[in-house]
């Protein structure tokens, strides 16, 4: 019976065994096996319950529910009522300059203002810069094709007071990146789409907001959608459920992929040979790796050399994250919003500071208590994520009081670390990923999908799984078809 190997445990490489674990209760006579080199699976998804009711979130809190995937998966898995909105009744976002936090304007799509009164009143904005960016309007498109940074892109369209106050902080955010280094072309196609079709971003958005609005209402059936959505008990209920309908017998944990090695068969056919730390082999006529570009890199040297060089090409820097618990009765604050960000600039360490308790229900034992959690790190200061766990601590405690007037010990307090594990989309990673995909097609029975290539939010690595699964289960059926990651 041929057999599969999925490197990799994370949402990637479960949605990959997932797909093949469908095919095979379909009847479909091939086998798999996913290796994971941690002693958990789930990867970044990694949600942390105490027995008396706090749940955090070491990695995602959420997922966009613009793309379908996730609903999808959630359908077939027979969970979607696990699914939670976001308490946007709540709904405030603030940015933090000159050290006074300022309401995000209501009707901000991305970064683009789409309501006047709220646009015309807020103190986020200077005048000149509102202007700046009502400017918009009449600067032409450009005509060059090719990819821009984000930054040249916002600053061009709407002004630096823009990039500074709203576009870094907030659409940065999302890919702990830096805007004077990330591709347009990769992160956010839809704002050249809108420039190209529309010859401006404020036309474009105006013109698209219908559709978005009905998008947003979502379909009649399933849960209320809002546009970053949850788990109930936290985004780990996402993997329990995908864990719990995969054959626990082909899932080793513990199992660290050194090295995968191309072996030629008397036959003329291509199998390969996944070594693991200990000595043990698994062989395997096909292989998914569902791991980033660097550990993926690492992996197929052997194989591949300029394969592997190009996957090292795609960045990967360090963030953390850390959650504190509070009893409200020892905090004059009152949590009503979904938190903060903070552009670069300001003279802080820390990044941006979700109130997660009161963004999504069920994250604290009582409405005695409530949960925020502070980000770290990013592209620009790296060095953060590497602090002890007390520097940490001082770090936050010391930014939270100066920011959110908070003093007071937390009741409890979670730490995570990700060290050199998020892809970075820089200038040029379209045509990197185009030669990723050329070079892959040379070794038939090699596939690449996860947050490396296209798309680091979870839908995305969804889709990416499940698309590498249907390829590798094409290619096993004699179907040959050039992998694409
Ligand atoms: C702090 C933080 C917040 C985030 N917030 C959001 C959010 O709100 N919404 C959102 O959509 N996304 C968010 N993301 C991004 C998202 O979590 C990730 O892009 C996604 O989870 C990546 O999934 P993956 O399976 O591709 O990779 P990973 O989760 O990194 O999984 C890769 C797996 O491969 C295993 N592996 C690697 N090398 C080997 C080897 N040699 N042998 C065996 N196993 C190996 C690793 O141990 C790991 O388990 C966030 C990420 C972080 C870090």
């Amino acid at each position: 019976m041929k057999k599969v190997a999925i490197i990799g445990a994370g949402i990637t490489g479960l949605s990959t065994a997932y797909t093949i674990q469908r095919a095979i209760d379909k009847g479909q006579d091939i086998d798999y096996v996913l290796l994971e080199k941690d002693s958990r699976l789930g990867g970044k998804i990694c949600t942390e319950r105490t027995s008396d009711g706090f749940v955090a979130e070491g990695g995602p809190d959420s997922f966009i529910s613009t793309k379908p995937w996730i609903f999808e998966l959630a359908k077939k898995l027979d969970c979607e009522d696990r699914i939670i909105p976001s308490n946007d009744e709540l709904k405030k976002t603030y940015i933090l300059i000159g050290n006074k936090l300022r309401m995000l304007p209501d009707g901000v799509m991305m970064v683009v203002p789409t309501k006047i009164m709220p646009f015309i009143t807020t103190d986020l904005f200077s005048w000149p810069g509102k202007l700046r960016m009502a400017m918009d309007y009449f600067i032409p498109k450009k005509r060059e094709p090719g990819d821009e940074t984000l930054a040249s892109f916002i600053e061009r369209r709407l002004g630096k007071e823009c990039l500074h106050r709203l576009a870094d902080p907030l659409v940065a955010g999302v890919y702990s990146s830096d805007p004077e280094t990330m591709s347009l072309q990769a992160t956010f196609p839809i704002l050249l789409d809108m420039e190209q079709k529309y010859g401006s971003l404020l036309k474009g958005t105006f013109t698209s907001m219908k559709g978005r609005a009905k998008a947003q209402h979502g379909p009649s059936s399933g849960p209320k959608r809002t546009l970053h959505m949850s788990f109930k008990g936290g985004m780990q209920d996402l993997i329990n459920e995908v864990v719990k309908a995969l054959d626990k017998d082909k899932i080793l944990i513990g199992a660290d992929v050194q090295k995968v090695d191309e072996v030629e068969g008397e036959d003329g056919s291509t199998t390969y040979r996944i070594h693991l730390a200990g000595g043990k082999t698994v062989g395997a006529n096909a292989v998914i790796f569902a791991s980033l570009a660097h550990e993926t890199a690492n992996l197929v040297t052997g194989i591949d050399k300029d394969l592997a060089g190009i996957l090292k090409e795609i960045p990967q820097i360090s963030a953390a994250t850390v959650s504190l618990a509070y009893r409200k009765s020892d905090v004059k604050h009152d949590f009503k919003g979904f938190g903060f960000l903070v552009p670069l600039g300001e003279g802080y360490k820390i990044k941006g500071c979700t109130w997660s308790s009161t963004k999504w229900s069920g994250r604290v034992p009582s409405d005695d208590y409530a949960i925020i959690r502070v980000f770290l790190g990013g592209s620009r200061k790296q060095e953060l994520t590497f602090l002890s766990d007390d520097e940490m601590k001082a770090v936050v405690k010391s930014e939270i009081k100066k920011i959110m007037g908070i003093d007071a010990e937390p009741v409890n307090t979670w730490i995570f670390r990700w060290p050199n594990s998020m892809p970075q989309y820089t200038l040029g990673h379209l045509d990197r990923v185009k030669k990723i995909d050329e070079y892959v097609a040379c070794h038939p029975g090699i596939f690449l999908a996860g947050a490396s290539y296209r798309g680091v939010g979870i839908p995305d690595c969804i889709n990416s799984g499940t698309k590498a699964a249907e390829a590798a289960l094409s290619y096993l059926a004699g179907k040959i078809e050039p992998a694409k990651v």
